[in-house]
């Protein structure tokens, strides 16, 4: 099955339990636990629970679980107070993706910049 879970994934093994991490939210379909290494006062992600690779690998067969993510971010983002925030998703190693399980960076606390680097 395509979108089954990968063994060698880091956040696969999050998702079973394998790996600690300091989980913010959970449903069926959903994690949200904050980033190891946090670019901002509030950086946490929130990934499918089943291994979809990036962006790049999102199509009709797999899309819904993607809608539930933006809807955790902003039930997330809500309970926390925070009303200004970004949201990131690097896809593929130029645009910084150094693990290829989709996930979505939530950051928030101080002024961002733009373009991003
Ligand atoms: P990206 O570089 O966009 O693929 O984002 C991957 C993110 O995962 C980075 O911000 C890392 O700091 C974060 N990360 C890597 N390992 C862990 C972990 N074990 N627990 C939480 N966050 C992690
Ligand atoms: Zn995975």
């Amino acid at each position: 099955m395509r979108n089954a879970q990968d063994p060698n994934c880091l956040f696969c093994k999050i998702v079973k339990g394998e790996i600690p991490s300091k989980i913010v939210y959970e449903d069926e379909k959903c994690v949200a636990f904050h980033d190891i290494d946090p670019q901002a006062p509030t950086h946490f992600l929130v990934i499918p629970k089943v291994h979809i690779g990036s962006c790049g690998e999102i199509d009709g067969s797999n899309s819904l679980v993607v809608s539930r993510c933006f809807e955790v971010i902003s039930k997330v983002t809500r309970e926390m107070g925070v009303t200004d925030f970004r949201v990131v998703s690097n896809c593929g190693a130029q645009a910084g993706q150094s693990v290829p399980h989709l996930h979505f960076h939530v950051l928030a606390g101080r002024d961002m910049t733009w373009p991003p680097g």
